[in-house]
């Protein structure tokens, strides 16, 4: 055995590669990265057969210092997304509008009147910022805003059917992902679930027999990431709120995706809209705001006074509430609805939902042509025509066109290449289809083209 041939720790913190590192890192990171880096080649060599030479020097320094920069790069960074799916919860939903970023970077450097009233003095709530807007926006006469979607029906939940039922659809009862399930939140409510219809079905007459003393709310779900075809049957919502007002019960539409704007200009469609509900007599709705909105996660309550106050004078708020860094960047998401016509420009979820394909087609092209055609015959690199999904669980059926540079890596490894552009220094993710990578252009920014050739590259030349 030649273990004791193995560098001392101290060899390789005096490298010259390691003590160029003594600025950018912390020395404990430093200790730490050079004895993992001897342990590593104290254990292959223990594993290896007599005789072996033991790593060299170099080698575990080039270890200790990949060790280094792994350490100190952030854990939660930016990457590319090279899916196409515009709100990909796995990647963090909705970026935010250049307006929202600053908003944020101000309200975080400096002090603001978070819950201070400047006209008098006093005490202000947090919520006086964005009640007017989104009374404005929406039609609504008051609103709340928590922590997110599920957080807001957990607290209308809360307020208005502890230890009361909660009457919802069958063909409701759904799971929008991430472990959300509606019957799991309301039984956590404290809500006792009254279930009425089948899957398929659902009648008004349902609704009214399971009406009683019991009763604390009605529930209205939008099944957001699916839908049901054929001998299906559901309660519109007019007739809804009408049975809710002459039982004198209150009605909960949550609406999901939480779209502000008609998504038909875009070619698509199907999503509810909190205005028309409101517009319609639903006393309360909630829905998120880091989907089609665009905006910070949060989750936003609207509807009669009397529903808001109620919400709000529930001690759970206080627990659900948002922080000022949220409040900064939903605010400066909503002014910009104020200006409908230019939401193509300033919400980049709306923007990237918008997008005429011939101009994702010019991007895809711009990466084929940076590849260079060496490079693209062996990568097997093309640009095909594909479609993607909007994500979120918004809209299970809509198609969105794009357009892709599809990889087809030698010997079908095509899982490694993926993985080798994920773990990079600029993780690209893409997705696999019928044995290729795609990278769909639809959600890559012009401005982050060079970095994703640049990681292209690099795997290739990193291929053994
Ligand atoms: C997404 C969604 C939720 C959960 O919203 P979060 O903001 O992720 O908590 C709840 N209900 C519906 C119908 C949804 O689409």
């Amino acid at each position: 055995m030649s273990l004791r041939s193995l560098p001392p720790v101290n060899a390789i913190l005096e490298s010259a590669e390691m003590s160029a590192l003594v600025d950018e890192s912390p020395r404990s990171v430093l200790v730490v990265a050079a004895r993992e880096a001897v342990a590593q080649a104290r254990a292959e060599l223990t594993r290896a057969k007599p005789g072996i030479a033991p790593p060299s020097l170099e080698s575990i320094v080039r270890d200790a210092v990949r060790r280094v920069r792994a350490e100190l790069r952030p854990s939660l960074r930016s990457v590319i997304n090279a899916t196409g799916v515009v709100l990909h919860t796995n990647l963090g939903r909705a970026i935010l509008a250049d307006e929202a970023v600053r908003a944020v970077t101000e309200a975080a450097r400096r002090y603001t009147n978070l819950e201070l009233c400047l006209e008098t003095g006093s005490r202000g709530s947090r919520m006086a910022h964005l009640e007017p807007l989104l009374r404005e926006l929406l039609g609504a006469e008051a609103a709340l805003v928590v922590n997110n979607n599920a957080a807001a029906m957990l607290l209308a939940l809360n307020t208005f059917a502890a230890g009361r039922e909660a009457v919802v659809s069958r063909g409701q009862l759904v799971e929008i992902g991430g472990s959300f399930r509606i019957p799991e939140i309301l039984e956590r409510a404290g809500a006792l679930l009254r279930e009425v219809g089948t899957t398929n079905k659902t009648r008004l007459a349902d609704y009214e027999r399971a009406i009683g003393p019991k009763t604390g709310m009605l529930v209205r779900v939008h099944p957001s990431n699916f839908a049901m075809v054929g001998f299906t049957q559901d309660v519109e919502r007019e007739d809804l709120v009408r049975l809710a007002r002459r039982k004198r019960v209150l009605l909960l539409e949550d609406i999901g995706s939480g779209a502000l704007v008609d998504f038909a200009r875009w070619g698509l469609s199907g999503e509810p809209l909190a205005r028309e509900a409101l517009g319609q007599g639903v006393p309360l709705v909630c829905f998120s705001a880091d989907k089609l909105l665009g905006g910070p996660q949060a989750g936003i309550l609207a509807g009669t006074k009397r529903a808001v106050a109620a919400l709000r004078a529930n001690p759970m708020a206080r627990a659900l509430r948002v922080d000022k860094l949220t409040l900064a960047a939903l605010e400066a998401t909503l002014r910009l609805y104020r200006d409908p016509a230019s939401l193509e420009r300033s919400v980049p979820t709306i923007r990237m939902l918008g997008e005429p394909v011939a101009a994702v087609r010019a991007r895809a092209r711009r990466v084929l042509r940076a590849l260079g055609a060496d490079r693209a015959v062996k990568l097997g690199a093309e640009m095909v025509a594909c479609t993607t999904e909007v994500g979120g669980g918004a809209m299970p059926l809509a198609r969105v066109q794009s357009y892709a540079v599809a990889l087809r890596p030698a010997r079908g490894k095509v899982d490694a290449l993926a993985r080798s552009l994920r773990e990079g220094p600029d993780a690209v993710l893409g997705r696999i289809e019928s044995g290729r990578l795609l990278l769909d252009l639809r959600t890559v920014a012009p401005g982050e083209i060079v970095a994703l050739v640049a990681s292209v590259v690099r795997v290739l030349e990193e291929e053994p």
